[in-house]
């Protein structure tokens, strides 16, 4: 199970040592995460903002960029989500120059692990797993079921038990096998990696993770692109396992070491929920080190106690005059809301969180008015529904009857009045 590449293969973070391609996460010696290393200087020719223009609009533009091994050709129309310029938001929050980079919308289910589960796929079938898993906080679960189905993959996932419906259910559709385990995500990681010792099995992010965190770059690619390749000054990043927000930056390098964007100072910014916020606590107190958490928050897709990438994610941040910031549940929802309102994009929890972040870090003056500033919301408000519940009063019904639907926007309208009032705004 093994595969050889002339661009790309396993080094280890900590000590350097080669690994080639093959289904590992850690280094035999130190422990530390493996990542994918590439040999920029020989994909250099390969690579310029024309050859990237003319290829498909999807996360296979940037496939020169990617651990893709050779010969596989990938068809899925994965990513090119919109960079949407949100002035009203950016209003509201008091930024001048917001951008919302909405992978809300990512092909096929609808956030951002499509990416990273496209990657991770085509080394699952380079190495001959015929089944593949993960253990997720939801989205995960979703992508990596449905583009399992479609390459005739079997899928057995592993999710804590009390996730979300919407999450479940977009699981069990595409015929995936769904086990839902006692405890809270970092029990079934621990789970999903004894399984991945005994069984032999491609789980995306344990024993693919290094291939799978990669396919998080085309964020950044796409961000750089859709600028006009240029790089922002700010990003802010949800982070649960915090390999996202490292990908982006990652991809921001590389794409200044290939002469395709000018070198730029680019802070980054991580966001959590307070009730599960190792990771903006370690940035906070300065730490080189995650101190483990017990999650509890409505934003169940960040909801990762002790974070795999938590301690580079903590050191990446601070390296770029950065920050991380943590919400309230209360302020996820008013977040959700916000953006909803003012910028027509339905999002998750996670999303409700970055949002909120956003705006907490302009109030703050880390984030300057005159800056440009792409906030990343990663999923779907269509999948968690239930965070909304009960705000949303279901009105009573008229008759198909214009007198009807007079008097009763006359009462709408005294409703809403008597609103702005005891809000003080009239
Ligand atoms: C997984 C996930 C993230 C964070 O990803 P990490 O790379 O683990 O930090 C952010 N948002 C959503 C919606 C996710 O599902
Ligand atoms: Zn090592």
């Amino acid at each position: 199970m093994a595969y050889s590449c002339k661009t790309y293969e396993l080094r280890c973070n900590e000590c350097g040592k080669a690994f080639g391609n093959q289904p590992i996460s850690a280094c035999d010696v130190c422990l530390a995460p493996l990542e994918v290393h590439y040999d920029l200087e020989s994909i250099r020719p390969q690579v310029t903002r024309a050859s990237i223009a003319a290829g498909p609009f999807n996360i296979w533009r940037y496939k020169a960029l990617l651990p893709i091994p050779d010969g596989y050709e990938p068809d899925l129309p994965v990513g090119f989500t919109p960079l949407v310029r949100a002035r009203a938001l950016g209003k509201r929050v008091g930024t001048d120059h917001l951008y919302i980079k909405n992978d809300a919308v990512c092909f096929p289910t609808l956030s951002f692990k499509d990416r990273v589960v496209a990657v991770a796929l085509a080394n699952a079938q380079a190495f001959g797993f015929t089944t593949v898993g993960c253990s997720s906080t939801g989205n995960l679960a979703n992508a990596v079921a449905a583009q399992a189905a479609r390459l005739g993959l079997k899928a057995t996932i592993l999710v804590p038990s009390d996730l979300e419906p919407a999450k479940i259910l977009n699981t069990l559709v595409y015929g995936a096998r769904l086990i839902r385990v006692e405890g809270n995500y970092d029990h079934v990681n621990r789970l999903c990696t004894q399984i991945a010792e005994e069984y032999p099995w491609g789980f995306v992010n344990v024993n693919l993770r290094p291939y799978y965190a990669e396919g998080s770059k085309t964020v950044g690619y796409e961000i750089a692109e859709q600028l006009g390749w240029r790089l922002p000054d700010n990003v802010v990043c949800p982070m649960a396992g915090g390999s996202l927000i490292r990908k982006i930056r990652k991809a921001f390098s590389e794409l200044v070491s290939l002469g395709l964007v000018e070198e730029k100072l680019v802070r980054f910014f991580g966001a959590q929920a307070t009730g599960c916020s190792p990771i903006s606590q370690s940035v906070k107190q300065a730490l080189d080190y995650i101190e483990p958490q017990r999650p509890n928050t409505i934003a169940r897709s960040l909801a990762i106690g002790n974070p795999a990438d938590g301690p580079a994610a903590s050191k990446m941040i601070r390296s770029t005059g950065g920050y991380a910031e943590d919400v309230s549940d209360v302020e996820v929802i008013a977040g959700i809301q916000e953006l909803a309102e003012t910028e027509g994009i339905f999002t998750e929890t996670a999303g409700g969180v970055t949002t909120a972040v956003t705006a907490r870090l302009c109030a703050d003056g880390r984030i300057s008015p005159d800056q440009t500033t792409v906030s990343v919301i990663t999923g779907n408000g269509l999948k968690t529904t239930d965070a909304l519940s009960g705000r949303y009063a279901t009105e009573r019904s008229i008759r198909p009857r214009l007198a009807d639907f007079s008097t009763y926007l006359n009462e709408l309208d005294q409703v809403r009045g008597r609103e702005l009032v005891e809000a003080g705004a009239c």
